[in-house]
């Protein structure tokens, strides 16, 4: 086996994922992850599909299952809390054979990392500054000054990818913005102890709350802007003041959400936005999860294809005894293909996500009595089905 030395940056669902099977599969594996901890509350994720088929070969559906929120239906609602449709998350599971969970993606990260062999180095509250490669090996200077060499580096940092800008350039250049942008956090209050997932619609808005299994209340918005919003990735202050413009007086229990939201320590604030390129790959660096191929939000399924792409990049490279060159270049042909139909059912999903008008909202809520009439359902998942991947067992 060559190139045995492999360095990761991110410490989210791809990296961990990464981790684990390298180590498994006899690499010797190292994490750089600019947190100082793994990251906590945080929004909640759907996650089914082939990411599901993997986390079984990774023995961790036990825990997934313990940290399963248990959500009982999304219901929406109108400014005085009146119900108005709802959507059973139990007949959704009926759907998808009962191979599905509704989780905080911080768990989901939790249950990979807590998988992971104790023997990796997890190195946090650092990132990479430069990378330098040539023939034999990849140098790596870290923020803190070290300076390190590795047969490998692999960029699974997500979104705002600092492996991918460092040896690709300028996100731009790979940034397909789709006219959202999407904020949560975790508030203490104990005011909302139900196992539902309320939501509240104006058009272009939307506001929702669903309570975590350490009765915490999560607060998740979604809101259309034509353009691109201006401010910086650290300025939380100046992404809350955007929140807050957007959302106050609106309505249902808005006000009171924002009033909540001075004193949380797990602010998330982003882009909707797809990341596309023509190669995840250069010399001996490569990408994987949302830094290549980020699907959004869009997709429903952004962890469990971020798994995915990990074990099958993992798996190419043991089949390829540690030839990146061949495993690079397998990694991509395999998965690309399938990633961008994941990639254009979320596009071509982009449009209706949030209702634009009133009768939009409308629409929604009478069109989601009719998910579980048969034709309707097939279609629903279609567009879930993975099974065309036709995923491989690397033994
Ligand atoms: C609101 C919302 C809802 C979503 N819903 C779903 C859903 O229902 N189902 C689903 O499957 N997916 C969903 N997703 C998508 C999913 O969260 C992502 O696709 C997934 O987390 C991607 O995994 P990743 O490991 O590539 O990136 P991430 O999980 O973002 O991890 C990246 C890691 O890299 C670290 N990092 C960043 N920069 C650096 C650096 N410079 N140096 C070192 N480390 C760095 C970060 O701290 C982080 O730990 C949703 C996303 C959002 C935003």
């Amino acid at each position: 086996m060559e190139n045995k030395n492999i360095l990761i940056s991110g410490a989210g669902i791809a990296g961990t994922t990464l981790a684990f099977w390298l180590k498994k599969f006899g690499f010797n594996p190292t994490i750089i992850e600019q947190a100082p901890t793994l990251r906590e509350g945080g929004y909640a994720i759907d996650f089914w599909g082939a990411g599901y088929t993997v986390a079984a070969r990774m023995n961790i559906l036990e825990d997934l299952k313990q940290a399963d929120m248990k959500i009982s239906e999304l219901i929406f609602v109108d400014e005085n809390d009146k119900r108005k449709g709802a959507l059973s998350y139990a007949k959704m599971v009926e759907l998808m054979n009962g191979e599905a969970f509704t989780l905080l993606r911080s768990d989901l990260a939790k249950v990979i990392y807590g998988h992971l062999d104790k023997d990796i180095e997890v190195i946090f509250n650092d990132s990479i500054q430069e990378i330098y490669q040539d023939e034999t090996e990849v140098k790596v200077q870290f923020k803190s000054g070290q300076t390190r060499k590795f047969d490998l580096v692999i960029g699974a940092d997500g979104l705002h990818s600092n492996v991918r800008k460092l040896i690709f350039g300028n996100e731009q250049q790979f940034e397909q913005f789709y006219g959202y942008y999407t904020a949560s956090y975790t508030i203490d209050k104990q005011q909302y102890k139900n196992k539902e997932f309320k939501m509240y619609n104006i058009p272009n808005k939307q506001a929702a709350i669903y309570s975590t299994n350490d009765n915490k209340l999560t607060v998740f918005y979604i809101f259309t802007s034509n353009e691109k919003i201006a401010y910086a990735h650290h300025d939380i202050e100046a992404q809350k003041q955007i929140l807050r413009d957007v959302f106050e007086n609106i309505g249902w229990k808005c006000n009171d959400l924002l009033a909540q939201m001075d004193d949380v320590n797990d602010f998330y604030f982003d882009v909707v936005s797809q990341i596309k390129m023509e190669n995840w790959s250069n010399g001996r660096v490569t990408l994987v999860g949302d830094a290549c191929d980020c699907p959004s939000l869009l997709s429903g399924q952004g962890s469990t294809l971020a798994m995915v792409g990990a074990y099958i990049l993992a798996g190419e490279l043991k089949t390829a005894n540690g030839n990146y060159k061949t495993a690079f270049e397998n990694y991509q042909t395999i998965f690309k293909p399938f990633i961008e139909r994941k990639q254009k059912i979320a596009q071509d999903f982009a449009k209706s996500f949030v209702p634009k008008s009133k009768f939009g909202i409308w629409l929604r809520n009478t069109m989601v009595k009719l998910m579980f009439i048969p034709f309707v359902s097939d279609y629903f998942i279609n567009q879930f089905n993975d099974s065309k991947l036709n995923l491989k067992t690397y033994n």
